[in-house]
């Protein structure tokens, strides 16, 4: 697809266009981490267990180790051979336990040979040496078979997944205190207006700070990826072109505002200029319409060229769209295995009246609690409005289809940070 496509495609075939292309990235940079400095990132190598887990059939209770068929009928009396503390051999300590015999066995403690099951210390009455068992168990009854979590040399972490809090503690089980994980993309930022100034600039009466640039950044950051703020495009192409070359250095360029339909949007027709293939001009989207997606400088060579996207200015629009478009492609350049947006849902606390045509992604605000959260919109003045969106915790997703949602039905929300 070259050019500027003529059909603007629906929400769901806009995003399985960008997952598309994300699906096709590969050989991303790594580098190796200590383990700590490795949660958040994505892991470049998979996790193998180097023992089984457990590594000895554990007991899962304190209580005592029984042959399950002995306690069939209750009560039950046993013979006390020994007691097993978690951290000890019983099979080297102790001789297996025999028949009629039981041992007291602590949480985490390693099973007998000999006894196949555990009978919670409540159930059970210590008479000097003989154990009075109150009620049965059947064979495994609070014992973790060994390998039962993971064979030693099985996958314990695959190559793609983020280290989150327990992918760490399965590579810190692994005995791995260092991990290889793929190096941040670097993301390039270009914002463009010639009302935009910076964030250090006294704004005139008629022109707009910079937040785009910041919004993304944060979103940048949170899915993996380094941001690189270029500077400010004017409203004029040969600017506009040394800007965009720069910014095409990166992994992936983010530009926002200039891609309307105005005499001075002039982010598409530079973009023409350096041959860009287009997935995407336009979406049936609200926030957010006008976005672009796009490569530059693809050539026979697989995986040559830098994505783009060209984000619409209005400050909601860039951090929705940024969502919805740009984020599984950054997440691909950054190591993670492709993930399917998931909406969860919510009930609507009063009726929304919409025009149908557009997927909406309306600021909302999720509150109460347990099964009594409900959503509503907040009230906006369209997706110039952060100071709205900055009191709205999630976006109530609206198919295209719809005019009426009653209060009190469900409705995806798609939540944010
Ligand atoms: P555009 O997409 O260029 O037509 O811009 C749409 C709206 O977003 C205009 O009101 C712009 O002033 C505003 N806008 C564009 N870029 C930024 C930015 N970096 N920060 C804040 N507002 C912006
Ligand atoms: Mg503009």
């Amino acid at each position: 697809m070259s050019g500027i496509a003529a059909t603007v495609p629906s929400f769901k075939d806009a995003r399985h266009l960008a997952e598309q292309q994300a699906a096709l990235i590969r050989d991303q940079v790594t580098e190796t981490l200590d383990l700590l400095d490795a949660a958040g990132r994505v892991l470049s190598e998979s996790i193998h267990a180097d023992r089984n887990l457990p590594p000895f059939p554990r007991s899962t209770r304190d209580g005592y180790a029984v042959r399950a068929a002995e306690v069939a009928d209750v009560p039950a009396t046993l013979a006390l051979i020994g007691e097993i503390r978690a951290g000890e051999n019983p099979n080297t300590m102790l001789r297996q336990i025999g028949a009629g015999e039981t041992a007291s066995i602590m949480t985490g403690a390693p099973v007998p040979f000999g006894a196949d099951a555990v009978v919670m210390v409540e159930y059970t009455e210590q008479q000097g040496a003989q154990v009075k068992i109150n009620k049965g168990v059947v064979p495994g009854e609070n014992v973790v078979p060994a390998g039962a979590e993971a064979r030693q040399g099985s996958v314990l972490v695959e190559r793609g997944q983020r280290l989150n809090d327990a992918a760490i503690a399965l590579a810190a089980s692994a005995g791995k205190s260092q991990l290889q994980v793929y190096k941040r993309p670097r993301v390039a930022v270009l914002t463009t207006g010639d009302e935009i100034v910076g964030i250090d600039t006294l704004p005139g009466p008629t022109q707009i700070r910079n937040s785009n640039s910041y919004s993304l950044a944060v979103q940048i950051r949170e899915a993996g990826g380094e941001a690189v703020l270029l500077p400010i495009a004017p409203d004029q192409s040969s600017k506009l072109r040394s800007l965009i070359e720069e910014g095409l250095k990166a992994d992936l360029l983010l530009m926002t505002g200039g891609v309307s339909m105005g005499r001075y949007d002039l982010v598409e027709q530079v973009l023409g200029e350096f041959k860009a293939e287009f997935f995407f001009t336009g979406a049936k989207i609200q926030p957010g319409r006008p976005i672009v997606f796009g490569k530059c400088g693809a050539t026979a060579a697989e995986n040559a060229g830098t994505y783009f996207f060209g984000l619409p200015g209005n400050p909601v629009s860039t951090m929705v769209t940024f969502e919805l478009f740009a984020r599984p492609m950054l997440e691909a350049l950054a190591g993670t295995s492709p993930r399917k947006l998931r909406f969860v849902h919510a009930r609507l606390k009063s009726e929304i009246r919409i025009k149908p045509g557009l997927t909406r992604f309306l600021p909302a605000h999720l509150s109460g609690e347990f099964e009594d959260s409900k959503v509503e919109l907040v009230s906006w003045h369209g997706s110039g409005d952060v100071a709205a969106t900055a009191r709205a915790n999630c976006y109530i997703v609206i198919a295209p289809h719809l005019e009426l949602i009653p209060a009190g039905e469900f409705v995806p929300i798609l939540l944010r940070g």
